[in-house]
């Protein structure tokens, strides 16, 4: 998502509206598809003394259909994490593969061309383009990944379709500043899967909600991964992660704990 990359702005709005996920398939079984595997991750800036370590020598295997959750102390490398397996940054050592696809070399124009077709991104802070309407919003990931040309009716009716799977039918028009926080995330969660990509990262994407809307946005995700992808979710609320498949704590860089969590538990 690098062109709205870096853009936020305060979605500290009261949300008081909370929605329902719409119903979808059964859990993807136990014994699916690797998704994504990382062997001996690490992300260091700086050399000898001055050197910054994001992660170090992360092993991770993701399953298809998984909804993983990464918590953690604050620097303890989750975003870093995230960021790798999203094919955002580069490793400075160890490798990433992804749905068969090794993204940890890519330099990042091709990144960014893998990125469009296989990851949805889901940021705390929503990153809307605050001059374009809800469905525009969402249509930009379909633009990033095809192009502008040709098929705008298309594009229209998928970001229409991808709006009301997360209940924002009746807001496709606003702007981001006539919307809830609640809402702009449930935008961001819309844009983040009109591509249909079979990864999903998102890095706090309740931190910047109330308890009510951050648990319906967390249900959206679960939603997701229960119809097939592949859903990494970076939180501080531990009730949340306790609701993902499987729970990883960073400490330091590293994976301190691995737990795995009830598969079909409600958040709150
Ligand atoms: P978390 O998301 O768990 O709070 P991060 O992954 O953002 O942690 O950061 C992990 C460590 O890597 C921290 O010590 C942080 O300062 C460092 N770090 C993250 N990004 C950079 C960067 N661009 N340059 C230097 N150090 C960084
Ligand atoms: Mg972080």
């Amino acid at each position: 998502m690098s062109p709205d990359h870096g853009i936020s702005f305060d979605g500290g709005m009261n949300a008081t509206t909370v929605i329902t996920a719409a119903p979808v398939a059964p859990s993807t079984p136990s014994g699916a598809a690797t998704l994504v595997a990382a062997r001996d991750l690490t992300r260091i800036w700086g050399k000898g003394d001055a050197a910054q370590i994001g992660i170090d020598g992360v092993d991770l295997d993701i399953r298809q259909g998984e909804l993983l959750a990464i918590i953690g102390p604050s620097g303890s490398g989750k975003s870093t994490l995230g960021s790798l397996v999203a094919g955002i940054d580069n490793p400075t050592r160890g490798s990433v593969v992804v749905g068969g696809t090794r993204i940890d070399r890519m330099k990042s124009d091709r990144l960014a061309a893998w990125r469009s077709a296989n990851v949805g991104i889901v940021f705390q802070d929503f990153h809307l383009l605050p001059t374009l309407t809800a469905v525009e919003n969402v249509e930009l990931a379909l633009e990033f990944r095809d192009g502008r040309s040709g098929r705008r009716r298309r594009r229209r009716s998928r970001a229409m379709a991808a709006l009301e799977q997360v209940g924002m039918t009746a807001h496709a028009r606003k702007l981001p500043a006539q919307l809830s926080g609640g809402e702009q995330q449930r935008v961001g969660v819309a844009r983040a899967t009109v591509t249909d990509a079979p990864l999903l990262v998102a890095d706090e994407p309740t931190g910047a909600l109330d308890q009510a809307n951050g648990h319906a946005v967390f249900d959206l995700l679960r939603a997701r991964a229960r119809a097939g992808t592949t859903v990494v979710v970076i939180t501080h609320d531990l009730a949340l992660a306790h609701a993902a498949d499987r729970t990883v704590a960073m400490l330091d860089g590293r994976i301190d704990t691995v737990t795995h969590g009830s598969t079909n538990g409600a958040p709150s």
